[in-house]
């Protein structure tokens, strides 16, 4: 059987990476879809691990050529979806996590509608300012940015399949892996 894909969106800074390499150290057989992006790395992030870091001009080229299932400016920036990865491994059978803004993830939905769409959203508005804040990665101008865009994003829940609230990470990690566990039973 090809395996599924799950589409996870979520302000930044709700806790959706951190939420996965728990989910995906807990849970076999589930490969995670490395984005493209033109932002610059932040501290501590591997090159081909939590993104595959360009140019512009690459960006364009690869879109150009129809090399991304989807992409999207966000903040300021572009980030795209290879499709390769995401078809080798649904065929070998591995079930694959997105980690795509909104607009990103109704791309994805318009051309399959039947794949797992999540989102994650913090208790408050004030808690994700707090959590954007400890992650002290991003400067005061790119949080700012970040929490105009939270305000939009979090409307876009009701296009989702499921929604997992990460107040307490411990609860949200497992309601994420049951989310996962349940789609992997249901009958298609
Ligand atoms: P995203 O991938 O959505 O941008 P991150 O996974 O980088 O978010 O998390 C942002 C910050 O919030 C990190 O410092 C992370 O450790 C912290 N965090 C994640 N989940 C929780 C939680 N449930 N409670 C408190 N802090 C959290
Ligand atoms: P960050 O720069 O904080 O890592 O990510 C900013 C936003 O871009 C997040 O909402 C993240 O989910 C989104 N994002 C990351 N990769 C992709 C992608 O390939 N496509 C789209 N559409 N959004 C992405």
């Amino acid at each position: 059987m090809p395996g599924l894909v799950f589409i996870v969106s979520g302000p930044s800074g709700v806790g959706k990476s951190t939420l996965r390499k728990e989910v995906m150290s807990r849970c076999d057989n589930l490969k995670y879809s490395v984005s493209y992006t033109t932002r610059p790395p932040r501290k501590g992030e591997q090159e081909g691990v939590d993104y595959t870091f360009i140019s512009h001009d690459t960006f364009t080229k690869m879109r150009d050529e129809g090399k991304f299932a989807e992409w999207a400016r966000v903040h300021g920036n572009y980030y795209g979806t290879p499709i390769e990865p995401i078809v080798r491994w649904t065929e070998e059978g591995f079930d694959v996590i997105l980690e795509i803004d909104v607009q990103g993830a109704m791309q994805v939905k318009n051309s399959f509608p039947e794949e797992v769409f999540v989102f994650i959203a913090p208790p408050s508005l004030a808690d994700l300012e707090k959590r954007l804040r400890w992650r002290k990665t991003d400067h005061e101008d790119d949080i700012l940015l970040r929490m105009t865009h939270a305000h939009l994003e979090l409307d876009a829940v009701r296009d989702y399949n499921y929604l997992v609230v990460n107040e307490r990470l411990e609860e949200a990690v497992k309601k994420f892996h049951a989310i996962i566990l349940a789609e992997r039973c249901r009958i298609r």
